[in-house]
């Protein structure tokens, strides 16, 4: 392990008071940096203009060594001035201050109580959490102020947290939802290179279901050409729906500025034959064209009934009765990704 304090203009560049930076020598976490702050606020507020389903949010980390090639989070990391590309998935800003934070936060008397969404920026089940523990100490936290939530996630490390996800929703609102866009392996190992397999990340789902946490899977990204030919739709959601999901949502892949350059890059590289064929689809913009959105939504919604699986009812997490009852919460409908959380 080799950790420094940083100079001013380092500490400056996070707007914290003090950064430390360690890199540790396990294969884990090798060519890795993380930098350690002391956050001012945790809980954000959603901007105004989002299209996000919830207003309040919660990420103890910046930077995700999930390294999804298409993540929408990337831009975030240019706020902070580091790289959007490689810099995103190595350099790992962690906020070692997140439970007490919030604790604080949580008893603040403008603070109403309201519904918190976790996993909305970047992961918070990264491999990171499993050195840095924060999540127990945030659940807890919420837990005892009987204080809504949701998370989203790729990772499996959430099952760590499983006592203390059931105690939380024995008290309020907790809804989880797994994220897996495809069951295809050799897509997954090049674009979600570090993350969990997709049928690893069902096993989190099942687990939870049988455990009396009801889970939906957030199907995203659904991406063009490469994981969208009707076998892979179906696949995709017979394994979801085998896994015992509550829901599934559908959510085709978008590029932000940020991911674009990445995604597409990455592609040249991959896929060369397609390039053109995504500098079409995505001509207008971020988003592929709403026909697209349609067809494969449609789709996914009919493989979800003829395998016995409906979409997402609400955006917000629902009450979860203690097991062995079966809940019934919602998926956040987004990819980690999306607003801009400052530190
Ligand atoms: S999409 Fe989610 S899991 Fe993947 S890199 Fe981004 S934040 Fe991490």
């Amino acid at each position: 392990m080799r950790w420094d304090n940083l100079t001013a203009d380092d500490a400056a560049l996070f707007g914290a008071d003090a950064v430390t930076t360690r890199t540790f020598d396990t294969p884990e976490f090798r060519g890795i940096t993380f930098h350690e702050i002391r956050a001012k606020s945790i809980v954000n507020r959603v901007p105004g203009a989002s299209r996000m389903p919830f207003e309040w949010t919660v990420n103890p980390y910046r930077g995700c060594t999930h390294a999804c090639v298409y993540c929408f989070a990337r831009k975030t990391h240019s706020y902070l001035d580091l790289d959007t590309g490689l810099g995103f998935d190595s350099q790992i800003v962690v906020k070692v201050n997140a439970p007490e934070l919030l604790r604080r936060q949580l008893t603040a008397r403008r603070w109403h109580g309201d519904h918190i969404a976790m996993g909305t920026n970047v992961d918070c089940y990264q491999r990171a959490e499993g050195r840095y523990r924060l999540m127990p100490g945030i659940i807890a936290a919420l837990r005892d102020h009987a204080n809504p939530f949701s998370i989203l996630t790729k990772g499996t490390l959430i099952l760590r947290d499983l006592d203390l996800l059931r105690q939380a929703a024995e008290v309020t609102e907790v809804g989880i939802s797994v994220s897996v866009g495809f069951t295809d392996h050799s897509l997954w190992r090049t674009v979600e290179p570090g993350t969990p397999a997709p049928e690893r990340r069902l096993e989190v789902v099942r687990t939870l279901t049988d455990n009396g946490i009801g889970c939906g899977v957030l199907m995203a990204p659904v991406i063009p050409f490469l994981g969208d030919s009707p076998d892979q739709l179906r696949a995709t959601v017979r394994a979801i729906a085998a896994s015992g999901a509550t829901s599934v949502t559908p959510l085709v892949l978008h590029l932000r500025p940020g991911a674009r350059e990445w995604f597409m890059a990455w592609l040249a590289e991959h896929h060369p034959h397609l390039v053109r064929r995504y500098e079409r689809l995505y001509a207008e913009g971020a988003y592929a064209p709403k026909w697209y959105q349609r067809r494969i939504t449609r789709h996914v919604h009919e493989l979800a009934q003829e395998y016995g699986i409906g979409p997402a009812h609400s955006a917000r997490a629902r009450r979860i009765t203690p097991p062995p009852a079966a809940p019934s919460p919602a998926a956040p409908a987004t990819e980690h990704s999306t607003q801009l959380t400052l530190l």
